[in-house]
């Protein structure tokens, strides 16, 4: 789950992080009074959950509130369009008006978890303000390392030697030390998976600054940051993937025509991979879970009903914990009378399996069963 770039900034200056001054708004006219209480040229900047911003429009520089007004007014209800949101781009419904600095440098500063190490590693460079693969692809050189020890945390000779690494006078590395101890801090409580600060700045009064700030948090850590959790916008999200993930449904929008519904995210993925080597595309990733009840079903195939891409649907489930009468009868709940012409491909095995069979053949639906996932691969050419 993603932060916006507002509550990433608060959740950072809770740990100790310098921010600029600012203040929030979902209208022309609370932005209007945030650059009246800064009383200084501002940057009113666009609140989605994509970076890429400032190259697409999604960051104005204004003089008065007024033109803070002006440009909240411009951008709020569009959607904004940047390298990393997709063509659709993503809906602006706030925007971070801030006291505008006078930069002097950009710096990157990250923390992700390196897989390979099973460590996390704080990443630092002096080419900030640019995205960060870029650098990695043109000039890995200026990318500095450390990987931080979870035992004892990041030390400050480490952030010390990413500092002087990047350039920093020495009066100047410790301050920036502490920092990215404070970085760390947030970023092992809040049980983040990335926190990023690009461009931290350095300001043409001596001040370190973050002026962007990430923050992704692990999903399977969110029942225990409920706090954090409670913070989602869920309108970033596509309308069908919201729907899902309000549901615990595990769910990714493809772009092929085969609606895939699976039980167990490692058969949804063999699943995927056996149609598509079978010459087919699916439209979906779909994990209805472990012990799915008919409502459970009956929303996931909602979901895959909704999707205007989807022709043909294939049901692949192993009744273990699901049961295949609960996994038919949510199938036949879901599917309204005008609908019952889509084919199906269906593969049930398990628990129920011929109560499961009968309900759905009873439901009158456009159906095939098949015993193999390699015979679904050939029903879906000719069913
Ligand atoms: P992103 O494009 O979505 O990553 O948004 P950022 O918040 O990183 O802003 C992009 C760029 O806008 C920064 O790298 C800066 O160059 C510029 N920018 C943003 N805020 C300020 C500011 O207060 N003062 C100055 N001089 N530049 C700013
Ligand atoms: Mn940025």
């Amino acid at each position: 789950m993603k932060l916006h770039e507002y509550q990433a900034k608060a959740l950072l200056s809770l740990y100790g992080m310098l921010m600029p001054r600012g203040g929030v708004a979902s209208t022309p006219k609370d932005a209007w009074a945030v650059a009246e209480r800064l009383s200084a040229p501002c940057v009113v900047k666009a609140q989605v959950y994509a970076g890429g911003r400032g190259k697409a429009g999604g960051i104005r520089l204004v003089n008065t509130p007024e033109e803070a007004e002006q440009a909240t007014a411009d951008m709020l209800g569009t959607r904004l369009v940047t390298a990393q949101t997709g063509p659709e781009g993503a809906p602006v419904s706030r925007v971070l008006v801030e006291e505008a600095l006078e930069v002097e440098r950009e710096l990157y500063l990250g923390i992700v978890i390196d897989g390979q190490v099973q460590a996390p590693v704080m990443i630092a460079s002096r080419a900030g303000g640019v995205e960060i693969e870029q650098v990695a692809a043109k000039h890995p050189e200026l990318l500095l390392r450390e990987t931080i020890d979870p035992v004892v945390g990041l030390r400050s000779f480490q952030g010390r030697r990413l500092a002087t690494g990047m350039g920093l006078p020495v009066s100047m590395a410790n301050s920036l030390a502490q920092q990215m101890i404070r970085m760390y801090e947030a970023f092992t409580a809040k049980d983040c998976s990335l926190v990023e600060v690009n461009p931290l700045v350095v300001t043409r009064d001596g001040r370190l600054v973050a002026l962007d700030a990430k923050v992704t948090l692990d999903d399977d850590a969110l029942f225990r940051q409920q706090d954090m959790a409670a913070l989602r916008d869920w309108g970033q999200d596509s309308p069908l993937e919201a729907k899902a993930g309000q549901a615990g449904i595990a769910y990714v929008k493809l772009d092929g025509d085969v609606g895939c519904l699976v039980n167990g995210a490692g058969l949804a993925m063999a699943t995927m991979d056996t149609i598509n080597a079978g010459g087919h595309r699916p439209a979906n990733f779909l994990d209805v879970g472990g012990g799915a009840d008919p409502d459970r079903v009956a929303t996931a195939m909602g979901i895959i009903l909704d999707d205007p891409q989807v022709t043909r649907i294939l049901v692949n489930v192993f009744g273990g914990i699901a049961r295949c009468d609960d996994i038919a009868q949510g199938i036949v709940q879901a599917i309204p009378e005008a609908r019952k012409g889509v084919p199906l491909v269906v593969r049930l095995l398990g628990t129920k399996v011929e109560d499961g069979k009968r309900i759905l053949t009873e439901a009158g639906l456009n159906i095939r069963f098949v015993d193999s996932l390699r015979e679904a691969t050939e029903a879906l050419s000719t069913h």
